[in-house]
């Protein structure tokens, strides 16, 4: 007798297990809310009755995809930053103080809209605005996609000398510890309150903002946080060369070096970019089992430095791939990475394996699950895992023929191909439409703040925005 299950989803079933599996005509079958079996269509149709059958031929099924990085509070920054360097301070933070919670929620529906519909069902959120957490993760849990959320901001305020002046100046820092307390009083409220209320679906994270901006109490205590909560830390590292040039100032040492010394390199310890980092910091991540989430097109954006990624990934450090807000789509990054890779270690030694495609589809899935210690849940479709599963429709040129699954979705997919998706067995995206957000009412909340942030940020900027808009659209037609 066949057993009933809620779907089955059929296709070109690309696992990512450990033998990197591909099954033509296979099928994947979901049962409360996780995979029940993975394997021919033909076999997985006699054994299975389904309530639902999605996919068919020329389709991909391919599990959820992950973003290791994101800000979903700064979705509407993105062009407002663009070309206007250094950004952090000047751009990115005034854009956040300037929002209040309901704008937060407005920002975080429309990065979760764009990430959904391009196949990513897990995000890792990085909250560092004091009070937007509460309005990002009910949205989370509203629209229905996975997220390690971490929040948190920081307690120091540091001067570099050599802006100023050295004869008279030395560089300097000094912490605020009523700050302190009551971020940690808050941080602490939250992932007491997300480790009940997440459902699994949320796995509450602490975010420190930096090494200069972060005293050693801080790192410390949080650690002991995330030991209490059985959580981890994610932090901005090695991103700018001010950063670096602080710690060296100030410390004497590297940030990663810095990190190592008072003992908060771990493997509950995510490093975000990594891009300045040297290989004797690379070896500190690799022995303390730390991970890396990178994000390739602001690398680009920022013109800081290409990370690393190929020695990273060969002394052992998982690398996830990350969004940052800049491009919410997967596919994007993970083909800007093998372009980007490839031609900083590929192209000098004529070496076509030193960054494939498979290895941007890895990080993109299972390895970006192993960088947010979730590995065992999601990352590939195997029998038990949670039902993250996305279905690309292949019925176009671009996509046709496909010979090598993995390099056919890493060169040519692109976000608009996805044609389902599912997380945790709830189906979000039904065959091109988004069924947890509604789009259309919220396109014209999304224009009046990105308008309004508009005015905050274009006097700020060095060039004026061609197209800087001053009325949403329905006003402009009334
Ligand atoms: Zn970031």
């Amino acid at each position: 007798m066949p057993e009933p299950v809620d779907a089955l989803l059929e296709g070109t079933v690309v696992t990512m297990d450990a033998e990197r599996r591909t099954i033509r005509d296979g099928a994947v079958a979901v049962r409360a809310g996780r995979i029940a079996a993975v394997g021919e269509v033909r076999e997985l149709r006699e054994r299975f009755v389904p309530e639902r059958l999605l996919g068919g031929p020329r389709r991909f099924v391919i599990p959820g995809l992950i973003d290791s990085h994101n800000h979903l509070a700064q979705a509407l920054v993105r062009e407002n930053a663009l070309e206007d360097l250094p950004n952090i301070y000047r751009i990115y933070i005034p854009a956040e103080m300037a929002m209040d919670a309901d704008d937060a929620r407005v920002s975080a529906q429309v990065g979760i809209a764009q990430l959904l519909r391009a196949g990513v069902t897990t995000v890792a959120e990085t909250t560092c605005t004091p009070e937007h957490e509460e309005a990002i993760a009910r949205t989370v849990m509203e629209t229905g996609i996975r997220c390690a959320m971490a929040r948190g901001t920081g307690d120091r305020t540091t001067e570099l000398a050599s802006n100023y002046s050295q004869i008279d100046q030395t560089s300097s820092y000094h912490d605020d510890p009523g700050a302190l307390r009551e971020d940690l009083a808050r941080t602490e409220k939250f992932l007491a309150d997300w480790t009940q209320r997440g459902d699994g679906r949320l796995r509450p994270w602490i975010n420190n903002l930096g090494v200069p901006s972060c005293s050693e109490e801080r790192f410390l205590e949080t650690q002991r946080l995330g030991e209490k909560y059985g959580t981890g830390m994610m932090v901005h590292v090695n991103r700018d060369r001010e950063e670096i040039e602080l710690s060296v100032a100030l410390f004497g040492e590297r940030p990663l070096e810095h990190l190592h010394r008072i003992g908060v390199l771990t493997p509950d310890f995510l490093a975000i970019h990594a891009m300045l980092t040297t290989d004797r910091e690379i070896q500190l991540l690799a022995e303390a089992g730390s991970a890396v989430a990178h994000a390739p097109i602001v690398c680009t954006d920022i013109v800081s430095a290409v990370t690393k990624v190929v020695t990273m990934r060969a002394a052992g450090v998982p690398v996830g791939l990350g969004c940052d807000t800049v491009i919410n789509d997967i596919f994007k990054v993970m083909r800007h990475a093998f372009v980007m890779h490839t031609q900083t270690t590929g192209i000098p030694l004529y070496d076509p394996w030193s960054f494939t495609t498979h290895d941007a589809m890895t990080m993109g899935t299972i390895e970006a699950a192993r960088a947010l210690r979730w590995e065992a849940e999601i990352g590939s479709l195997e029998v038990g895992k949670a039902a993250d599963v996305v279905i690309v429709d292949g019925r176009n040129v671009r996509l046709t023929p496909s010979f090598d699954p993995v390099g056919t979705l890493v060169r040519y997919a692109v976000g608009t191909d996805v044609e389902s998706v599912m997380v945790g067995g709830r189906l979000v995206v039904d065959e091109g439409r988004l069924l947890t957000i509604d789009e259309q009412a919220l396109l014209p909340e999304a224009e009046r703040l990105g308008v309004r942030l508009g005015e905050v940020l274009g006097p700020r900027r060095y060039r004026q925005l061609p197209g800087m808009l001053k009325t949403p659209v329905e006003e402009r037609t009334r």
